[in-house]
């Protein structure tokens, strides 16, 4: 493949484009000794830091490269996802500085929208979205002084290959995904029943974002947080949280966590956005359905539904990794109609600061676990100027706290007495 002469001679341009970028080329031998200008050690089990993310032109249009500069070289892998086209580059043992969180420099053709953050514990990840089919021709380190930078050459390809590479790269992951069963919960005496508190998105995926740059993910984990302060300070339930920090976690996982600890109830927290509507606001909270109730729960499903997918994840693969399994009827319809009720004393609970309609169902894939009752509560607007700047508030998110936990108490309550084990009658979906 390096046969071609014009190939040869982009080739040669891109690493002049890396040399002028202030980079040794990657066909540099082993770095030389550097004297005084060598970094210090960095000490065992410290995080490598990504610091900036830059494109790099070719001389010809389907060749270019990415270069990421990090604190120190770490072990590092690529794939590729197809539908829609993504490139995927996983970093160990490493965290995302802020200013690397977007590409810096001259946009290329070729790359779409770039994503960095947590993937999951010690692994960063950037997800770059493909204009054009784009293959990983080599990736390498080079150091100079205190940066190491991995240098990702791309090269444009036909569709076909692109794809044939996609298929290859789901082979290889599903081989070695490994099935490790979630470790079982503790060994709890602690009769109280059991609330999972679930801040949506998290690390590389944000979510929606406010009229003032908030995010979703940042907003949602501090009501979360706050949440699980009063429940914990109240002493009725007991609590744990899918994630309490900012990293990404996957649906299906969300999902087995609270399952694997027999929670009473699931609650997952977002923050909605509508573009072209800065008049909509209020908190609505959803309940599973297969027909959603009309277009603004159709769309906000949609929305959530698209995080594995943001955060370089093939979807399909995702939904079929998921729990359909057991889908018991009957367990499945009690389940439903303990849903609806906990939504409905959350909707009480939050009063005047609900949406027109608060109480909707539509096909959210976190809230699909048929044997333990799931609500997701969008907050409210971040695209309305007075629900943003509330969520935002620390004050405000303590008082929302505050109501949501007087409704999830009362339904797990309420529920967990003995004479509750029946669904109330007229309750059946
Ligand atoms: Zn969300």
């Amino acid at each position: 493949m390096w046969a071609s002469s014009p190939r040869l001679s982009a080739l040669a341009a891109l690493m002049m484009a890396v040399f002028l970028l202030g980079l040794p080329t990657f066909f540099a031998g082993p770095a030389q000794a550097q004297g005084p200008q060598v970094a210090p050690p960095v000490p065992q089990g410290a995080p490598v830091v990504i610091r900036a993310i830059h494109p790099v032109e070719g001389a010809s249009p389907d060749l270019f490269a990415l270069v990421i500069d990090l604190s120190e070289e770490t072990t590092f892998r690529h794939e590729v996802l197809a539908a829609p086209d993504r490139l995927v580059i996983d970093l160990d043992r490493s965290l995302v500085s802020a200013g690397a969180q977007r590409m810096t420099g001259k946009p290329l053709p070729a790359i779409g929208a770039l994503r960095a953050g947590l993937f999951m514990a010690g692994q960063s990840r950037i997800v770059i979205d493909l204009a054009r089919p784009v293959l990983v021709e080599r990736a390498d380190f080079v150091r100079q002084g205190g940066v190491a930078r991995l240098v990702v050459q791309l090269r444009v390809t036909s569709a076909e290959a692109f794809l044939a590479q996609a298929r290859l790269d789901a082979a290889k992951r599903l081989s070695s995904r490994n099935m490790r069963p979630e470790p079982p919960p503790e060994e709890n005496r602690d009769p109280r029943p059991l609330v999972v508190i679930d801040p949506g998105h998290g690390g590389i995926d944000p979510g929606a974002s406010g009229v003032k740059g908030e995010t979703e993910k940042d907003i949602v984990l501090a009501v979360g947080l706050a949440l699980r302060e009063r429940l914990v300070a109240s002493g009725k339930v007991r609590v744990a949280m899918t994630r309490e920090d900012d990293r990404f976690i996957s649906l299906n996982e969300r999902v087995n966590f609270a399952r694997a600890r027999e929670a009473r109830l699931f609650v997952s927290l977002h923050a909605d956005s509508l573009s072209g509507e800065p008049d909509v606001r209020g908190a609505s909270v959803y309940t599973l359905a297969d027909r959603a109730t009309d277009a603004l729960a159709a769309r906000a499903a949609e929305k959530e539904n698209r995080a594995d997918l943001i955060a370089g994840l093939d979807a399909d693969e995702e939904a079929r990794g998921g729990i359909e399994t057991i889908l018991v009827d009957l367990a499945r319809r009690e389940t439903r109609a303990f849903a609806q009720i906990a939504a409905r004393q959350t909707v009480n609970a939050l009063a005047s600061r609900t949406h027109k309609t608060p109480l909707r169902g539509a096909g959210f894939r976190v809230l699909r676990a048929p044997d333990m009752p799931s609500i997701l509560i969008e907050l409210g607007y971040l695209s309305n100027p007075q629900d943003s700047r509330a969520l935002a508030d620390r004050s405000e998110q303590k008082a929302l706290a505050e109501m949501l936990a007087n409704g999830l108490e009362a339904f797990v309550l309420a529920t967990s007495r003995p004479d509750a084990a029946q669904v109330p009658a007229g309750e059946a979906p």
